[in-house]
């Protein structure tokens, strides 16, 4: 531990403080320390940009879309639509209509498992998802199942906290009706092998579903390349407002698709005898959305884009091994999740400590981690643990703060060992 104060900020890969300085919460002091930002992975912080564009929404531009003919309404639908632009190129997706503003990750796939499993599951259909999804990769498939009769299948991992795949190929037969797979673990930092996955269930013609929501901010996402059906993510954890996220879906898959929420803007004509929905993406954008958030969303991806996702992803893996090589070689604390490709998360636990307290003494060094099952029950259940403590990072994190956790760990290892 002795040369956790090295400054190897000499290296200069990344004008991070430069970054950082968009980030106006990053420089407050938590109990009295400087604010050391390590739940990213919960949620990340918003660029100066994001907040300026969604005051600036309601200060200059605050009016309901696509159904007036004012100026405000117009102004308004232009900046909404263009986000849709915005995304549909950040993840290289054929259709713009392909591109649909939901809340968030669970909304998304809560969207798919309803509408695409009510109009396809029967009984004895078998829906696969592995072993270390995010609840909200869990619940929604149960649900469809309980009233379809079809059979929830989980993809076991080894003790690394990786899919294993020989298993998974033994899953697929003709019963298999949708697979549906975490791109990177919240909980363990895995990244999952996504595209052997769906080129495996394509050969069987399944679709596969990917949730994005901790892989769209660090790795870079092309739909067509992957040839995903549908896939899942976030506003807020790519550094855009909360109550926002995508689904994209293919529109062979969409336009087949029943709508998931009735109300205004879904509809091309109603009458108490008929209804015509709307075209895509409309159909799945029922009642006024969350407008200033998809503006907010729009401004963070831009962000990226200027910064440059390989540049970020480059950056926040010397983090991460910066990190991994620090904790590894503190006695009494052991990493949960040492797959081989990983990204921007540590889950560990330490000897004789509980999770929550760990998180407790971090916080009083201002050091902002999660601890707890991390929305994956069945992850922790498979470690035999009832919870982790998770550092998760971001570009704008420093190597000093990486030291700054380590030697507040360094405590917590002595206080109760
Ligand atoms: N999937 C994963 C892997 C996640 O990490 C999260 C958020 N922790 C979600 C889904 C759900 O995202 P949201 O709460 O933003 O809908």
């Amino acid at each position: 531990m002795e040369n956790l104060f090295i400054d190897i900020s000499e290296k200069k890969v990344f004008e991070v403080e430069k970054i950082r300085k968009d980030f106006p919460i990053l420089s407050r002091l938590i109990h009295g320390k400087n604010l050391v930002y390590f739940d990213n992975a919960a949620t990340t912080q918003k660029p100066r940009q994001v907040i300026d564009s969604i005051q600036n929404y309601y200060v200059n531009l605050n009016s309901n879309i696509h159904r007036g003919v004012h100026y405000l309404s117009e102004a308004a639908t232009k900046e909404y639509e263009c986000t849709r632009k915005i995304i549909q190129n950040f993840i290289n997706a054929k259709h713009l209509e392909e591109i649909i503003y939901t809340r968030g990750t669970t909304e998304s796939i809560n969207l798919v498992a309803s509408s695409y499993g009510f109009a396809n599951f029967k009984k004895d259909d078998e829906i696969l998802i592995s072993a270390m999804e995010h609840h909200s990769n869990i619940v929604p498939w149960q649900i469809i199942c309980q009233h379809t009769g079809a059979k929830l299948k989980v993809i076991p991992m080894n003790d690394d906290g990786e899919i294993i795949l020989e298993e998974f190929d033994n899953m697929l037969n003709e019963k298999t009706k949708f697979v549906s797979v975490v791109h990177v673990s919240n909980s363990l930092g895995t990244i999952n092998p996504i595209k052997y996955i769906i080129d495996k269930a394509h050969n069987f013609n399944i679709p596969v579903m990917v949730d994005a929501a901790q892989s769209i901010q660090h790795l870079k996402i092309d739909v067509q390349q992957l040839d995903c059906d549908f896939l899942a993510f976030s506003g807020h954890k790519i550094y855009g407002p909360t109550g926002i996220g995508i689904l994209y879906g293919k529109k062979k898959y969409l336009i087949e698709m029943p709508p998931y929420q009735g109300g205004g803007d879904m509809i091309m004509s109603v009458s108490f005898e008929k209804t015509i929905y709307n075209e895509l993406p409309y159909k799945f954008e029922a009642g006024t959305p969350n407008i200033a958030g998809v503006i907010g969303l729009g401004v963070a991806i831009r962000y990226i884009n200027n910064i440059g996702i390989e540049a970020i992803n480059n950056f926040e893996n010397e983090l991460l091994s910066y990190a991994t090589n620090l904790l590894s070689d503190m006695k009494g604390l052991k990493i949960i999740g040492t797959a081989k490709d990983k990204t921007s998360v540590i889950s560990f636990i330490i000897d004789n400590a509980h999770p929550h307290d760990v998180g407790t003494i971090l916080d009083r060094d201002g050091v902002a981690v999660r601890t707890g099952h991390h929305c994956t029950e069945p992850v922790m259940r498979r470690f035999n643990i009832p919870a982790t403590t998770r550092a998760s990072f971001s570009f704008y994190n420093t190597f000093y703060e990486i030291d700054v956790l380590a030697k507040s760990l360094k405590k917590v290892i002595n206080l109760f060992n």
